[in-house]
């Protein structure tokens, strides 16, 4: 059993359509494959009707939300599972994170833009649907278009990062609230790559803790920005704290070079996690 937790499609920031990253998830030799596009659930039909056979397609998405860190406010992402769609808190703030995401990014391009940079909002925001979870990589992908930079990853280094003069910040979802949001429409929850120091400042510890008190079910310790030490301190974490363990590759299509399976999930950690969601079925192709 192969099996990919984290992968995302045009109806976010990836490359693929939900149909392409169905059948590229069965050409990689996956068994289970989720998609968790960044604050929609757009995806999963069109992925649910392209299914292969014998694929199992996991319904989730990857939630934007921040943490606080001694008083500190953290960006974290949190995957969420098998929650049920029409959960009315969760399509509110999610429609809210779109049209968060939308304006942000447009002040980066507009930003931009003032500077004499050869980007501009109207063509990328042309590209995309009206509702978006529009993206860094959305304007990352202009940078390679407008000859600015060669690939997704130089534009982030350049222009992209947080730190970078270009950056916005969002008024993400605190985490507490989106676990029981998620929590309370059936679904569960992992924290996503928590140990992405290359990323910028990352959660300690003792903030994962109380987390898992407010009802977190997994950590995603096996993700392409983790090295070994920091995966090994998050099993450590996870066996410590009761939380189950993921391993996902964040799959992006061409906006990134991980490859689909590139790294996987356990599957006794898998059925535990997906035997404690009631909000939405797994779809078998
Ligand atoms: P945003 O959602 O607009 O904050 O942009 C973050 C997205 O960009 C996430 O999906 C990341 O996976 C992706 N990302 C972050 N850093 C990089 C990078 N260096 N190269 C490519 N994609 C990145
Ligand atoms: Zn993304
Ligand atoms: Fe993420
Ligand atoms: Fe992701």
């Amino acid at each position: 059993m192969r099996i990919d937790l984290h992968a995302h499609s045009t109806a976010s920031d990836g490359t693929d359509s939900p149909a392409e990253l169905v059948a590229a998830a069965a050409g990689a030799g996956l068994d289970v494959v989720a998609l968790t596009d960044h604050d929609t659930t757009a995806g999963w039909g069109p992925a649910t009707d392209a299914l292969p056979p014998g694929l199992t397609l996991v319904p989730g998405a990857e939630l934007s939300c921040v943490a606080d860190e001694q008083g500190r406010g953290i960006s974290v992402h949190l995957l969420a599972y098998l929650f049920d769609p029409a959960s009315a808190a969760i399509v509110a703030e999610q429609q809210r994170l779109r049209s968060e995401r939308r304006a942000r990014l447009r002040t980066m391009a507009m930003r931009m833009a003032a500077d004499g940079l050869p980007v501009d909002p109207d063509e990328i925001f042309a590209l995309l649907p009206e509702d978006a979870p529009a993206g860094r990589p959305h304007l990352a992908q202009a940078l390679v278009r407008a000859g600015l930079v060669k690939t997704v990853d130089e534009a982030f280094a350049e222009y992209l990062s947080n730190g970078r003069g270009y950056y916005v910040a969002r008024q993400d979802t605190p985490v507490e609230t989106a676990i029981e949001m998620i929590t309370a429409a059936g679904g569960v929850t992992v924290l996503a790559h928590p140990y992405a120091y290359s990323r910028g400042w990352t959660v300690s510890a003792e903030t994962i803790a109380k987390m898992a008190g407010h009802g977190l079910t997994g950590i995603e310790v096996d993700h392409p920005t983790h090295d070994p030490a920091a995966r090994t301190e998050l099993r450590g974490l996870a066996s410590e704290l009761g939380l189950l363990r993921t391993g996902s590759s964040d799959y992006h299509g061409t906006n990134k070079t991980i490859g689909l399976g590139d790294e996987t999930t356990d599957p006794e950690e898998f059925e535990a996690l997906a035997g404690k969601a009631s909000g939405a079925n797994v779809r078998v192709g």
